[in-house]
């Protein structure tokens, strides 16, 4: 008989890895085999570290600006999109590069620049300093982007017509929280239009859902994701705002803090759109080794998105 204490991990389903970052990988791992090392990411292709090492160790070289790239090696720009402005200087200075934006975050610029051209001023709801944030605004004309991070925020919208504004949201926020905000938009801005299709993407919107599926249950959640992962730490709070006392991001196993969950007899587990797999499987390892362990998947939907790579890069 086990002298190991019981213990329920409940798996929340879907979790991890969405069609963008995995679009997104490819393409690098596809650049270097079409071109051979290096090939340069402006930016992290992905928030997680585990992914970005892999890539690394593969001949791929992580840089902030394309200043730092020389002309003669491919870049590629990462899934969380880029301003008009980088696109627009690699190609003055005839660099090759691959554009690894998800298609869902392209799909807000063209609605951006769909307003814009119909003379419509733009709210956008998300986090300052967020590269998709900054890629985002970076599609108009300063000036033609409003940024809100809170309810609060809304109240300090000086638009320049109030009666020709139109919204958009970063693609990785809590869907209730950007329900507030929009609420308090509509309220203050009456002729606000939305988009014509939610912003936040299947894979933000699913993650959550899991998580509220299982918060009951649960006596602690662990995400596993990075720091700067936005939809990871979302999903922390959706934890925390469900009733999870103690909702917690991990990298990776060897960053759980055992003390604090110490006495739960079920914690939930779940995984960014960033984080792969792999580390899923050795946190759910680390809790064996401590545990008389049961492990429950609680799916709340099923998810067949699939994007394909740029054509430049299909037949490598
Ligand atoms: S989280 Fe959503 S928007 Fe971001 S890469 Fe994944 S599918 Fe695309």
């Amino acid at each position: 008989m086990s002298t190991l204490s019981p213990l329920t991990l409940y798996l929340a389903a879907p979790r991890g890895f969405c069609a963008g970052v995995d679009r997104a990988i490819k393409i690098v791992e596809l650049a270097l085999q079409k071109w051979g090392a290096p090939v340069y990411v402006r930016h992290e292709i992905v928030h997680n570290k585990f992914v970005v090492d892999g890539l690394r160790d593969k001949g791929a070289v992580f840089v902030e600006e394309l200043d730092e790239c020389p002309d003669d090696r491919p870049v590629i720009f990462s899934a969380h999109g880029v301003p008009k402005a980088i696109p627009a200087e690699a190609r003055r200075r005839d660099m090759v590069f691959v554009d690894a934006t998800c298609p869902l975050v392209s799909k807000v610029h063209v609605e951006a620049e769909r307003h814009h051209a119909e003379g419509l001023q733009m709210v956008m709801i998300g986090h300052a300093g967020h590269p998709e944030v900054l890629g985002t605004m970076g599609q108009l004309p300063q000036g033609e982007v409003l940024l809100v991070e809170t309810v609060a925020d809304v109240a300090g919208v000086v638009p320049r017509d109030p009666a020709r504004l139109a919204f958009i949201t970063q693609t990785t926020l809590s869907v209730d929280d950007t329900a507030e905000i929009v609420a308090a938009l509509q309220a203050r801005f009456p002729a606000i239009i939305g988009p014509a299709k939610e912003d936040i993407c299947y894979a933000t919107t699913n993650r959550q859902a899991a998580v509220k599926a299982i918060a009951d249950r649960i006596e602690a959640l662990l995400v596993i994701g990075a720091p700067n992962s936005s939809n990871s730490r979302r999903l922390v709070e959706v934890g925390s705002a469900a009733g999870c006392a103690y909702s917690q991001l991990v990298m990776r196993a060897d960053e759980i803090d055992w003390r604090a969950i110490e006495g739960a007899r079920a914690v939930g587990v779940t995984a960014g759109a960033s984080a792969p797999e792999v580390l899923v499987d050795e946190v759910v390892d680390a809790f064996r080794q401590r545990y008389d362990l049961t492990v429950e998947l609680v799916e709340t939907a099923l998810e067949r998105v699939e994007f394909k790579v740029p054509r430049v890069l299909r037949e490598a």
